[in-house]
């Protein structure tokens, strides 16, 4: 017999492979299948920080890449609901097997380019903004408040200078705050060691 409240034992009935992984937001990028388009650990750490779940609610992830954003969203709580949004069909399929491996496989994904794909879902609790620069971002902000409930919370990060000057731009239009965040992770250099920063990443957080 296996004690449930024994995660050793656990890991051990569920094979080879079995993760054991902690509660708090940020795991590691590697645990993720990916190709290089996630938000960093640090970054997914302080974004789900920022959007702040709380009992039930449901999250649009809009850009939804890997899927880290919309799981650790749903790893917080059994009670949490996501619904992915992402136009590349690979991400798309990439999002579902990643949900999967980490046991929230009623993740919603929707195949399907913002803001016309986010038309007739239901309506979100908060609601992350994780990429692009490609031009149709204001629309996609646009709908995306649009269809956010009251209180609800709007998180955007910006690492493109075209993604940032519009978040800058909704900022002056609607407030909120803007935040800069810089990470360096150390690495080698020659026989010795230096800071490699990463691209720095600008946050608007809105509450409607
Ligand atoms: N937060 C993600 C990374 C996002 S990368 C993660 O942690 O894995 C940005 C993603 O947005 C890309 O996968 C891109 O295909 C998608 N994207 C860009 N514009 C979009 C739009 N208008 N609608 C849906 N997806 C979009």
């Amino acid at each position: 017999d296996i004690d449930p409240l024994n995660v050793c034992a656990l890991a051990v009935t569920a094979g080879e492979g079995a993760r054991i992984l902690p509660f708090v937001a940020g795991l590691e990028d590697e645990l993720f299948e990916h190709d290089g388009q996630i938000t960093k650990r640090e970054i997914r750490a302080m974004t789900l920080s920022a959007l702040a779940p709380r009992h039930g609610q449901l999250l649009w992830d809009i850009g939804a890449g890997s899927g880290s954003i919309g799981i650790e969203w749903m790893l917080a709580d059994p009670s949490l609901k996501t619904i992915a949004i992402e136009q590349s069909p690979e991400r798309a399929a990439r999002i579902a097997r990643n949900a999967s491996a980490f046991g929230v496989p009623h993740l919603a994904v929707v195949e399907g380019a913002a803001p016309g794909a986010l038309v007739g879902l239901p309506k979100p609790d908060a609601i992350f903004l994780g990429g692009g620069g490609g031009g149709s971002e204001a629309g996609v902000i646009d709908a995306a408040i649009a269809a956010l409930k009251r209180g609800g919370r709007l998180v955007a990060n910006a690492v493109t200078l075209e993604m940032e000057a519009v978040l800058l731009c909704e900022h002056a239009k609607r407030g909120g705050s803007l935040t800069r965040i810089e990470i360096a992770r150390a690495g080698a250099l020659g026989g010795m060691s230096g800071w490699r920063p990463a691209m720095p990443v600008t946050q608007w957080r809105w509450t409607k």
